[in-house]
């Protein structure tokens, strides 16, 4: 018999009417002969508002009561939701995230899941209840209540979906679909018939709140097929799946994270061992860093930036400052007025000057840009936060997100595709216990031959970047990574990117000419460099991730050139005399969350 997981959000049980035409569309699949699970939220606003009822009782709730709190949203909903069924006329069973045997690690508001107990969820549905699940909550090893983070329900309607080996799982929400970005942010956004999880994983990541980023971990792991639609409607709406929609779009999306903090550290001494320092203190209290830069510093210094969500500023100085003291650096900086626009698209890993678009979109519009981050599969830009909404426009624009390529798959396609993925039974089969959100890597890669180049001294005003890439993209080079750094001691910036070997004379003419065209201060460059990546499911997510790298780095003695973090790839660029023996290293290191 088929199972459906399917899964339904705060606005679309917001009141007793809203929850009995949800409880309709549960029993309509269950007289359509599938089993259901229904996972739900809160009702409405409800999660926000105890959040605001433990603020204004205490300024740092502890985090264990936090979730004793939290949980109680859900477990109203799963109570009425089953009561509106058994009043329907079918049987209906509610159960909370202990209930089901979901077991998490004990980080509180954060717990990642460890591993689930069908038994109790397939006995309920054998005996023909539709189940009904507390999303976003689980319990630790010592009983304790745990929440998954904000956004969470959707992790564990996927999760469900996963270890169920349910045939697809519907995200009912208040949009009916996934789109090209927010649409409540840009009227004009459109929405898209198919997104692939990798893409996804990082929209949702980078700010597209339409789903909870681990959710797509999940779903990328075990192949589990979402549908995204609307509550309020029939109609179909979007499928994230392996597949994307178009193969000839270099973007598939925009997002932008409103709220992000800019953190740089102030002459940090450049030897091994400092970036794992900082970065494995900020990593401990579970934050998520972005974008991070190393500019070329003087007399052995370096000044390091990277960007954190707003929200946990204060707890990122905290841990910088600690770092700061222990490692001599000379201070902390800091700007709380920053936004992120990122684009994200499957299809630029095989094209060029998809950056330079961007930048340029951005300049058109008289938009500066603080700081630049490129990986395989997305861009992101850190602007001034008064100008995020009109970038976001113009990139959304320049990349014209609104129509839809050629090439595009439609939903028959879809449907014709997923009938040929693996046996998900067969996956479920190989979980393990205490497996299902632990990390995973898919590969770790040496890529040798490559040259980097930077320029010094760039002036911080619109424009630039595009200017720089204008140059360098007419000379016909093929640029991998780019990062632009911040640097608050002189107004200046620098930009380093890598290209191959071969191109490494080439470049440096290039550069050459815009140092003096544009006035910069210098070029540095080096051509004995090595690209490490290190590739996965979640990999920005997981915190870990970083401060094992910096760790195994710092142990080898190398030094750290450039870095670019995504949800599918960690990247460091170091010299390539150490680089066969840090890959070794890394290997060893990694070698149980490598998958064989
Ligand atoms: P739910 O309570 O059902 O989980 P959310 O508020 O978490 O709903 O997610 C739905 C919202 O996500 C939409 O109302 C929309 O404003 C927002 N959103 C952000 N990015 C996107 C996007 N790329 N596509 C669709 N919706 C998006
Ligand atoms: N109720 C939780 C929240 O508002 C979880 C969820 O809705 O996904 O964040
Ligand atoms: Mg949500």
């Amino acid at each position: 018999m088929s199972l459906i997981v399917q899964k339904f959000g705060g606005t679309s049980v917001a009141d007793v009417e809203k929850i009995r035409a949800a409880a309709r569309k549960a029993i309509r699949a269950h007289t359509q002969g599938h089993q259901v699970v229904t996972v739900v939220s809160a009702m409405g606003k409800n999660t926000d508002r105890l959040v605001e009822l433990a603020y204004e009782l205490n300024e740092r709730p502890p985090a264990r009561e936090m979730d004793v709190l939290l949980s109680t949203g859900e477990q109203v909903t799963v109570a009425l939701m089953a009561m509106a069924i058994e009043s329907l006329g079918y049987k209906a069973v509610s159960l909370t995230g202990a209930q089901m045997g979901i077991r998490t690690d004990n980080t509180f508001t954060k717990a990642r899941i460890q591993s689930i107990d069908t038994q109790r969820i397939q006995g309920y549905l054998d005996a023909g209840n539709i189940v009904i699940a507390a999303g976003f909550q689980g319990i630790d090893d010592e009983f304790n209540i745990t929440t998954l983070g904000r956004g969470g329900s959707d992790t564990t309607a996927v999760a469900l979906a996963a270890v169920l080996g349910a045939d697809t799982c519907e995200i009912y929400t208040d949009v009916d679909g996934v789109y090209t970005t927010d649409p409540r942010l840009l009227p004009e956004a459109r929405r898209v018939e198919v997104v692939s999880y990798d893409e996804m994983l990082e929209l949702a990541s980078l700010g597209a709140g339409v789903m909870h980023n681990r959710s797509i971990e999940f779903a990328k792991k075990f192949g589990v097929p979402i549908h995204v639609r609307s509550s309020f409607s029939d109609t179909t709406g979007s499928m994230i799946v392996a597949e994307c929609e178009s193969e000839s779009s270099p973007v598939c999306g925009a997002a932008m994270t409103k709220n992000e903090a800019r953190v740089t550290i102030l002459g940090v001494p450049d030897v091994p061992g400092t970036s794992l320092d900082i970065f494995s203190r900020i990593a401990d209290r579970k934050i998520a860093v972005d974008m991070i830069v190393q500019n070329m510093g003087t007399e052995g210094r370096a000044d390091l930036s990277f960007t954190v969500p707003n929200s946990e500023l204060a707890v990122t100085l905290e841990a910088a400052r600690d770092a700061i003291e222990k490692i001599g650096a000379q201070g902390v900086s800091y700007d709380e007025n920053v936004s992120k626009i990122s684009v994200v698209g499957l299809g630029m890993a095989q094209q060029t000057g998809v950056a330079h678009r961007m930048f340029s979109a951005l300049a058109e519009a008289g938009i500066n840009i603080y700081m630049i981050t490129t990986s395989e599969i997305k861009i992101s830009a850190l602007v001034p936060r008064d100008k995020a909404q009109d970038a976001l426009r113009v990139v959304h624009n320049t990349f014209k997100l609104d129509s839809v390529a050629e090439d595009a798959r439609n939903w028959s396609r879809i449907q014709h595709d997923r009938s040929q993925t693996a046996d998900l039974q067969s996956v479920v089969a190989t979980l393990q216990d205490d497996t299902l959100e632990k990390l995973t890597l898919t590969d770790i890669a040496l890529v040798p031959d490559q040259a980097r180049i930077t320029l010094l001294g760039v002036p911080d005003r619109p424009g630039i970047a595009a200017d720089i890439f204008a140059d360098v993209g007419k000379s016909g080079i093929f640029v991998d990574m780019i990062v632009q750094g911040y640097d608050g001691e002189d107004g200046t910036t620098s930009v380093s990117f890598t290209v191959p070997k071969a191109d490494y004379a080439n470049s440096r003419a290039v550069a050459e000419a815009l140092c003096k065209k544009f006035n910069l201060r210098g070029i540095e460059g080096a051509d004995d460099i090595a690209k490490l990546s290190v590739s996965g499911i979640g990999l920005r997510s997981h915190t870990s991730v970083g401060t094992i790298m910096f760790r195994t780095l710092a142990q080898a003695g190398v030094n750290i050139q450039m870095i670019n973090t995504s949800e599918l790839q960690v990247n460091v660029v170091i010299q390539s005399d150490k680089a066969a023996e840090t890959e070794r290293l890394l290997r060893e290191t990694f070698a149980e969350s490598l998958r064989s």
